[in-house]
């Protein structure tokens, strides 16, 4: 977080303490603990009325948890006093407005709920008979305090929902075809074009002209200006770099100066050159388009980073159509002892293999991710209670009668166990993660090579 933001608030929210008389604070704290259930029961009743809320709070666990959460929250608001730890109450905004960026809950849902809390507020201060004026500052102190709190929150927000935004974006890329693939086929264009001319103007002895700088062709001015900022990060980028500049500086020089056979050499080098940049081009392009892709390098798989896009649309789809899917889990069983035997370019080799193997495996319409490391999760759409744990349950079976190979040919054999978890409708997904988390533990803690399920209740 900003420190200004930050620091903006501490001050803004102390002043409006140090600005509170005490016994408005002490009605309010008073009241507020006193009356905090009914309130989240007022909060949570008015909600559900609302189509748009009601999405988001109707399941049985929101409700019994978020009825919690309310009061605790409406409590440390007002709980001012001498232990009152306004940082940690500043922490708690940005940790509610983090969740509610995560499930998509729209911030005028939020303003909704705190207008109906200064409503229902105002009326319990009204039955308190406090004089005119006392009442109009307590429910001022109320209303303040609630708008700072929201203030935070949708600070916390708008940034936690513009990066998911970022990576949603990166996710629709990544669905709709690169473009990439026709600027890496363009650029091998240019170089072979700047090529040519240099074989023109060197054949045709126009030795009297410059021979053509490859930095100034149409090839060299994309890489300084656009291609080599793109890249920044792959090692092959400077190395192209470096060859641009030993053909421009050395190999060209060489042949300008010399129209024997050292010149020729120049050319059969700078033949070679020019060859070498155009595989690290292609090296650049391919990992890129995998990478801008979402997917994994090794393994062509998805990569964790967008698992947030896609389980939030399987649960928007899951709650618009009254499906739904479940994830599966999956790590593969001492595969550390596959590296320390047979090394880790074999542990690789496998990695890719069980990644074709899951992927094929799979139906088209699943998501198959590579989470990291030799842990992977599928994302099993359209499934029901009966049929998923028979689909993951097959896959487990599959994986360890499937023949896999080392780099030398010899066949091996592995195993996976594996967490279960069925879309049970809560917004959040990571309450969904953190169940199958948890089975894929049990999984390995029962024995290994096998399947464990997560209830839906828990
Ligand atoms: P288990 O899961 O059954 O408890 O045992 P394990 O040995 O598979 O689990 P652990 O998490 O202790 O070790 C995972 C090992 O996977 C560590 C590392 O040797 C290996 N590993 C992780 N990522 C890669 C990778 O990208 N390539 C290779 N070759 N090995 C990897
Ligand atoms: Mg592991
Ligand atoms: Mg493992």
């Amino acid at each position: 977080m900003s420190d200004t933001i930050e620091n903006t608030v501490i001050n803004d929210w102390e002043q409006l303490i140090a600005g509170t008389t005490a016994t408005c604070i002490q009605h309010n704290r008073e009241l507020v603990s006193k009356h905090s259930q009914a309130l989240a029961t007022h909060f949570y009743e008015h909600m559900l009325t609302t189509d748009d809320a009601s999405v988001f709070l109707s399941h049985n666990q929101v409700k019994t948890r978020l009825h919690g959460s309310l009061q605790q929250w409406l409590i440390t608001l007002f709980d001012i006093g001498e232990h009152y730890d306004l940082e940690a109450t500043i922490a708690l905004q940005v940790q509610v407005g983090e969740i509610h960026a995560r499930i998509k809950i729209p911030m005028h849902i939020v303003l909704r709920g705190t207008r109906y809390l200064k409503q229902f507020f105002a009326r319990l201060l009204q039955q308190e008979k406090l004089s005119p004026q006392l009442q109009n500052a307590c429910l001022q102190h109320f209303s303040d305090t609630l708008d700072i709190a929201i203030e935070m929150m949708g600070y916390a927000y708008a940034s936690t929902y513009d990066r998911n935004t970022r990576s949603d974006e990166v996710y629709r890329l990544f669905s709709i075809t690169q473009n990439l693939s026709t600027e890496r086929e363009k650029q091998k264009g240019a170089l072979l074009s700047w090529e040519n001319r240099l074989m023109f103007v060197y054949t045709v002895g126009e030795q009297e002209g410059q021979l053509p700088l490859l930095a100034a062709s149409d090839f060299g001015l994309w890489f300084i200006h656009k291609g080599s900022h793109a890249f920044e990060d792959y090692p092959e980028t400077q190395m192209i770099g470096e060859r641009i500049k030993i053909i421009d500086e050395q190999l060209l020089p060489m042949m300008q100066q010399h129209q024997d056979a050292t010149g020729l050499q120049g050319l059969h080098r700078i033949r070679e050159e020019t060859k070498r940049i155009k595989f690290l081009l292609n090296d650049i392009f391919t990992k890129s388009s995998e990478l801008e892709g979402g997917r994994d390098v090794l393994t062509k798989l998805l990569n964790r980073k967008f698992l947030p896009s896609v389980l939030n649309r399987e649960i928007a789809h899951a709650r618009n159509s009254r499906s739904q899917f479940a994830l599966l889990s999956m790590d593969i069983d001492y595969f550390k002892e596959v590296n320390d035997t047979h090394g880790h370019e074999a542990g690789d080799f496998i990695l890719q293999q069980l990644s074709s193997f899951l992927l094929n495996n799979s139906r088209s319409g699943d998501f198959v991710f590579r989470l990291g490391g030799e842990e992977f999760m599928i994302v099993l759409v359209d499934v029901n209670d009966d049929n998923a744990q028979l689909v993951a349950e097959n896959m487990r079976n599959k994986v360890a009668m499937e023949q896999f190979s080392l780099p030398g040919g010899q066949p091996i054999h592995i195993t996976v166990s594996a967490g279960l978890a069925l879309f049970n409708g809560h917004p959040d997904y990571q309450y969904l993660l953190r169940r199958v988390d948890k089975a894929l533990y049990d999984a390995k803690r029962l024995g290994r090579n096998r399947v464990e399920v997560s209830l839906s209740q828990n």
